[in-house]
């Protein structure tokens, strides 16, 4: 008895500092926001088949957060919930997308949670950014994880109808099954899927990820998707990706995330080839 009691009361221990924690971090990434001095954005290149470059994806970077740097999926996580996810996405666009025009990126990818996309001025507020920062639509891809469908809401449909129609595109990230492809693709305008790392991660092993791979690249081709590997670490792997079809690639074999300046350096390359 004594003992269940302990548990339990060590329990509400640890779920108080689980609380305490996010609400600190909370606190904080409000604080970081006005300061605009804390956050950073990197990218990861992204490369098709022939090593040229074709983009790069931008992701949040926290370093100077007062308690440690904490990771983008811990303070995505509380911005979603306390709703100080709009204006951070807000501010990862603008910062992303100067940070294109300014190195000449190709193409800019960007994550968007899909609290944002529910909101009702949401495309609206991304087309803004677009023409402040100088950023042809065109050059944009957003990219929404796959739990976004669990609110098929109006607000929804329309914000990803619009971006669409201004030449946007939307990229599907966390691919995971050939099951969820069809019910995404019968219900939303896509245009690119994301295969996970979860599943790059264990090709060539000989546990069946290979062949569920090639389904995801056999279907994507049959629906007229473009189709990324992310998380791509070895030669291996990208050989075997490459012998399945797939011809865009992203990982720390290609690229890690990068500074904006490092980012110009390879669009430089590019460029002088
Ligand atoms: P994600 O969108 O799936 O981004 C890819 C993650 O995989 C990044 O982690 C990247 O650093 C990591 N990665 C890339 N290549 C490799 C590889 O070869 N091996 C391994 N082990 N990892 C690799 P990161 O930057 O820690 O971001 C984690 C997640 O946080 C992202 O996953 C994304 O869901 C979210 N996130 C990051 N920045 C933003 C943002 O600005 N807005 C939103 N809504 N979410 C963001
Ligand atoms: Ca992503
Ligand atoms: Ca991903
Ligand atoms: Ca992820």
């Amino acid at each position: 008895k004594n003992d269940g009691r302990g548990r339990f009361r060590l329990f509400t221990e640890e779920m108080d500092d689980v609380l305490r924690q996010r609400h600190e971090i909370e606190r904080d990434l409000r604080a970081a926001l006005r300061a605009d001095d804390q956050l950073e954005v990197v990218f990861q290149p992204i490369y098709d088949a022939s090593g040229a470059l074709v983009g790069a994806e931008a992701l949040t970077r926290w370093p100077r957060a007062p308690h440690g740097a904490v990771s983008p999926d811990v303070f995505i996580g509380v911005a979603e919930e306390c709703g100080l996810i709009h204006a951070l996405g807000a501010w990862v666009l603008e910062t992303a997308c100067r940070a294109a025009v300014r190195t000449g990126l190709p193409k800019l990818a960007v994550n968007v949670s899909p609290i944002q996309l529910r909101g009702e001025g949401f495309a609206a507020e991304v087309l803004r950014i677009l023409s402040d920062t100088g950023l042809a639509p065109q050059r944009l891809e957003l990219e929404l994880t796959e739990h976004f469908h669990l609110d098929p809401g109006q607000n929804t449909r329309r914000n990803l109808h619009d971006l669409r129609m201004a030449g946007i595109s939307i990229a599907l990230d966390d691919f995971a099954t050939g099951q969820s492809l069809l019910q995404y693709v019968r219900d939303y305008e896509i245009d690119m899927i994301k295969i996970d790392r979860s599943f790059v991660g264990r090709l060539g092993q000989g546990d069946g990820t290979d062949e569920v791979v090639r389904a995801m690249l056999d279907l994507g081709r049959a629906m007229g998707l473009e189709v990324t590997a992310e998380g791509v670490e070895t030669a291996h792997q990208r050989e075997i990706l490459l012998s399945m079809g797939c011809r865009i690639f992203q990982g720390f074999l290609l690229g890690r995330p990068m500074d904006g300046n490092r980012l110009a350096s390879l669009t430089d390359d590019r460029s002088g080839q």
